[in-house]
């Protein structure tokens, strides 16, 4: 197990089970097992950055990917009347999961500043 293994690794290896919505070469996207919204979707790349402080250069066009992917995945669960994208960043961020994720909610009006 190196430094980087989480949770998220043995989810796209398949090792322990998650409710898949999406899939690519390059990134995995699942139901979130406590959800915060009707709809809460955890999208991340395969490759595991820890977070999205540590992502470089190299993985720009990773990014763009992952970002572009976040309007498909919300299109297809039916979140036609807006949502929500959060990255927790480290520990002041909220951050408990270690390799980088986008979350994605949507099915209820989301209130602002989030606390
Ligand atoms: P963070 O707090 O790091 O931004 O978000 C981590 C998210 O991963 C949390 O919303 C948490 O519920 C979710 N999560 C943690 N472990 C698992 C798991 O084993 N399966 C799934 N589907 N989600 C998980």
């Amino acid at each position: 197990m190196t430094n980087q293994e989480t949770v998220f690794s043995k989810i796209i290896r398949r090792e322990i089970p998650a409710d898949i919505v999406y899939e690519d070469e390059l990134v995995l996207a699942f139901k979130d097992i406590a959800p915060q919204a009707p709809v809460h979707i955890v999208l991340i790349p395969k490759k595991p950055i820890p977070k999205l402080a540590d992502a470089t250069p190299e993985d720009h066009a990773l990014m763009g990917h992952l970002l572009l992917k976040v309007k498909q995945i919300a299109d297809e669960a039916g979140l036609d009347n807006g949502f929500r994208v959060v990255i927790n960043n480290g520990e002041d961020g909220g951050q408990t999961v270690y390799h980088l994720h986008i979350h994605i909610l949507g099915g209820r009006p989301m209130q602002w500043p989030p606390g």
